[in-house]
């Protein structure tokens, strides 16, 4: 008989998004006919840049001939996007990365999740919390988490509580952690660090011989000079850090899929038996034995968002997400909400102005003025009474809202 991994029976249901549907869908069926806006989740709304969609018609027709069709690529990406990366994202940042550093991938999301499989069990995980759940749930799946206690933490994790009281900065953990995880700018708080905060981050990694996976999904969001775009961006940080990055947001892409991540050659772990051991040899072996590499298409896709053009309309597209955050974070601030995020970030995080707790928060909002938000607490104990909100959605979306908001008798 076949004997299951027993840390999935542990993992609770996929309760956030599963409950705010069943909420939703429960008020739809009572009131059909309100106009409901959502400002829930997390994704884009604004079509591919015209420069991408050409891209990848040209890359379809490629495949069509057999002079230019392609079959397996490169496990790690095809070296055409890992080129534009580091000319782009890093070298005019003062960061040099070796082509062999970079690895393209399906998305932040399944390298954030699969990186854990280089680790050994034993190994402390610290979070922020409010956190990403996936940060959490991978741990769980990999038998590093503990027992869920009532608490609604994991007895083995290392909580980092971030909440307006700390300004969101995290504190240094009081207790031992071996691999810390760090989202900014933040999901789910939109708040961000400053270099100087998140050089503490590396100092403390390389005094103590921890990891960082840093994710930086949201780093095409950031217009304030003061933050880093990317964790090396610190001196040191290559010795300790992990950084994930995704064109999902940046580019629209969370249908089309295509992130990537990057192990410095220089970056290790110990092993019991041999020492020293290189996370880049690890990470590629990893990947060419279980991942064969992103579609041609895609990775024409994401080359094409680095040319002048696909540079001009992705940032467009942001612009635009960004000043939807800017009226949200007007809205809320007229009416007396204490609103953070929303500067470098598309997420917009409120404390509840009745002092009440999420989930009763959410409810109010969606029976009175027909906003679906997203309740804090669903991500850690910490979102308890906050909020968080979109600014993915439309422009008539996001001030539609917020006229339903100033009107709302609290
Ligand atoms: N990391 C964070 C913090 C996110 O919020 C998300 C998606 O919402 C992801 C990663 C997933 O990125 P991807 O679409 O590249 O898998």
């Amino acid at each position: 008989m076949v004997l299951v991994n027993e840390n999935f029976l542990s993992l609770p249901g996929n309760y956030l998004f599963s409950e705010i549907n069943k909420k939703v869908m429960a008020f739809r069926s009572r009131y059909p006919d309100a106009e409901l806006i959502r400002m829930g989740i997390g994704d884009v709304t604004r079509p591919l840049a015209k420069a991408v969609i050409d891209a990848m018609h040209q890359a379809v027709s490629e495949m069509s001939d057999e002079n230019t069709f392609r079959g397996y690529g490169p496990e790690q990406g095809y070296d055409f996007l890992i080129k534009k990366i580091i000319e782009n994202d890093f070298l005019p940042r003062g960061v040099n990365i070796l082509p062999e550093e970079v690895f393209i991938s399906d998305g932040c999301k399944s390298d954030m999740g699969n990186i854990g499989g280089l680790f050994d069990r034993e190994n402390v995980v610290a979070v922020t919390d409010p956190v990403y759940p996936v940060y959490v749930d991978s741990n769980v799946m990999d038998g590093r988490a503990g027992q869920l206690q009532a608490s609604g933490m994991w007895n083995k994790v290392v909580y980092l509580p971030c909440t307006a009281e700390n300004g969101f900065i995290p504190a240094l953990p009081d207790k031992p952690a071996d691999i810390i995880y760090l989202c900014y700018p933040n999901n789910p708080t939109g708040t961000t660090l400053t270099k100087a905060e998140l050089k503490k981050w590396v100092d403390y990694a390389l005094e103590t011989g921890s990891l960082v996976l840093f994710d930086a999904a949201y780093e095409a969001f950031i217009a304030e000079d003061t933050i880093p775009h990317s964790i090396y961006e610190i001196d040191g940080a290559k010795e300790c850090a992990i950084e994930f990055r995704s064109f999902s947001k940046k580019a629209g892409f969370t249908g089309i899929r295509c992130g990537y991540t990057v192990v410095p050659k220089v970056l290790t772990v110990k092993s019991a038996a041999n020492g020293k051991v290189c996370l880049n040899a690890l990470w590629n072996r990893r990947q060419t034995t279980k991942f064969n590499g992103v579609s041609y298409i895609t990775q024409r896709a994401a080359e094409a968002v680095y040319t002048p053009e696909g540079k001009k309309q992705c940032d467009e597209n942001s612009a635009y997400y960004m000043k939807n955050a800017a009226i949200i974070r007007s809205g809320l601030k007229k009416i007396g909400f204490n609103v953070y995020g929303g500067v470098n970030a598309p997420y917009i995080w409120f404390s509840t102005p009745d002092n009440s707790g999420s989930w009763h928060f959410f409810d109010r909002m969606l029976r009175e003025i027909h906003v679906i938000g997203t309740p804090g607490v669903g991500f850690g104990p910490s979102g308890e009474g906050y909020i968080r909100l979109t600014a993915f959605g439309s422009r008539e979306d996001t001030i539609a809202a917020m006229k339903r908001f100033e009107s709302w008798t609290l």
